[in-house]
């Protein structure tokens, strides 16, 4: 039995003493007990990160990236560690586990390499005058972050920021606790980062995560999580003038054309919406398919679905959702696609009691015949459940993708290369995949149109929204110039 607890430079224990249970995904039962940080806590960790920042922003940026690099050697050192940890708190199977360790590890090794990347530009005003300017980080930085994929998506933002100069105070989500403090430890004691450059706060996201975005100390916040707590992160960092970067929901198309690849469409179709137990933003879930091979290739995504392996066992395709609430959420979404007229091709059910040993497991579910109005065509259900939608042409695949409030991502099967670069242009989406479903890496930039949030994370360019521009200019003698 755990108890997770802040890293603030070391273990800390709540001052309330107050911690909320952790179940595990895989058993159902009681694992640890995770601290719950009050606005107190919050705030010893902001003043211990704000007193660490001038070290760390005004080390050579060489230096930085050293230890950067040293994180991601630690981390491919420890990478069964951690991917155990983060299998008993996500419930995932073991290989998706070190799959995402090794991008946690990525993350820090490309983004130590862009340490002195950071520069800005020389602006030419005449002889007379030198204008420059500097990419400067903002000081403290919050992170929040959801369970689906806890430590890949903490280093998808702290290893921008801590490039930039930037100092960390993150917050996980209190479903998934332990592996972001046992990065942050890792860092601090095993590869030179100075305490108070990273620390962790554990806690709720009503009372700990709302006093991280109000605290006067946080200067730039970026969250990854759901549409609402977004809204609300969103109206406190408008009341307080800071930058914010959402990286919300999805509910993205994925188009198959009738001259693609059918058999690779129908394998990167099952693994878009089922990867992770289809708790994934950018999942496929909204399958639009060509009505001219509409029946042929429903009966082979059945098939293959059916096929897929569900549960507890290492090699599973499927394994647990992370919490109860969505366990109970997905299952709802079968009676309303029902509901809605829709027809159950695959799945519809949880594993049974012997099969799923107290785990949280649904069998990957597809439904056809929808709509675009239909409910499950709309909302994002974070779970492994499929709506297949027919479309007659181009044109009418544009427009049943784009007819979503959200705008993550998008696939397009086919072997017209025209219409790859014609559909693509013309997609309400920050992420376009052609011929395979999520492809890309820690370098490909990644963020939402629409409803899924705004500013970039991942790439260079994620290094732009760690920073702040200041523009300098002297005047060096000679001409006055009437600038405005
Ligand atoms: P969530 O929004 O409930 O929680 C995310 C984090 O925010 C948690 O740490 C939580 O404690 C905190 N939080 C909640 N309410 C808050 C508030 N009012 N103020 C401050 N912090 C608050 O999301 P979740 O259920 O953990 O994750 C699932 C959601 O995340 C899905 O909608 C999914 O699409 C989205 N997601 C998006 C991306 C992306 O990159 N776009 C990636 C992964 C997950």
């Amino acid at each position: 039995m755990f108890r997770r607890l802040h890293f603030i430079g070391q273990d800390v224990e709540p001052e309330t003493g107050r911690y909320i249970d952790k179940l595990s995904p895989s058993t159902g039962k009681k694992i640890g007990e995770v601290a719950v940080g009050s606005a107190a806590d919050v705030d010893a960790a902001v003043r211990y990160a704000w007193q660490a920042y001038p070290t760390w922003h005004n080390r050579p940026p060489i230096e930085r990236g050293r230890i950067l690099y040293a994180i991601a050697g630690k981390l491919r050192e420890n990478a069964e560690k951690f991917a155990e940890l983060e299998g008993q708190e996500t419930g995932k199977p073991a290989w998706q586990a070190l799959r995402e360790v090794e991008g946690v590890a990525k993350y820090f090794e490309f983004y130590a390499g862009l340490v002195n990347i950071n520069h800005g530009e020389i602006i030419d005003l005449g002889p007379s005058y030198h204008s420059y300017t500097l990419r400067e980080p903002f000081g403290v930085v919050g992170v929040i972050l959801p369970w689906n994929a806890p430590l890949n998506q903490a280093a998808r933002g702290i290893a921008p920021a801590l490039t930039a100069g930037n100092v960390v105070v993150a917050k996980p989500s209190e479903e998934t606790p332990g592996t972001l403090a046992m990065l942050a430890r890792l860092a601090v004691e095993e590869c030179g980062l100075p305490k108070g450059v990273l620390n962790v706060v554990q806690g709720v996201g009503a009372e700990t995560g709302a006093a991280l975005v109000s605290h006067p100390l946080i200067r730039k916040v970026a969250f990854t999580g759901s549409l609402r707590a977004g809204r609300e992160i969103g109206r406190i960092a408008a009341e307080r003038v800071i930058p914010l970067t959402l990286e919300l929901g999805g509910k993205s198309a994925n188009i198959v054309f009738e001259e693609a690849d059918l058999d690779a469409a129908v394998s990167g179709a099952v693994r878009a919406f089922c990867i992770n137990a289809g708790q994934i933003c950018l999942a496929g879930t909204r399958l639009l398919v060509q009505e001219s091979i509409h029946d042929a290739f429903v009966a082979k995504l059945v098939e293959a679905v059916e096929a897929v392996k569900v549960g507890p066992g290492a090699d599973a395709l499927v394994g647990a959702i992370t919490t109860a609430a969505q366990y109970e959420k997905v299952q709802s979404y079968f009676e309303v696609g029902v509901a809605d007229g829709a027809t159950l091709a695959a799945g519809g059910r949880v594993l049974s009691d012997d099969e799923a040993q107290g785990g949280w497991y649904v069998r990957p579910t597809v439904f056809t015949g929808v709509r675009p109005d239909m409910r499950i065509a709309k909302e994002e259900i974070f779970g492994p459940v499929l709506a297949v939608l027919p479309f007659k042409d181009e044109l009418d695949a544009v427009r049943i993708a784009n007819d979503s409030e959200y705008g993550l991502a998008a696939g397009i099967w086919t072997r017209d290369l025209g219409r790859a670069h014609r559909v693509a242009a013309q997609l309400e989406a920050g992420q376009i995949y052609i011929n395979e479903y999520q492809a890309g890496g820690v370098e490909t930039p990644l963020g939402g149109y629409k409803q899924s949030g705004y500013g970039r994370e991942k790439g260079i360019e994620a290094l732009h929204h760690y920073t702040q521009l200041k523009c300098i200019t002297i005047n060096i003698g000679g001409q006055y110039y009437n600038g405005c």
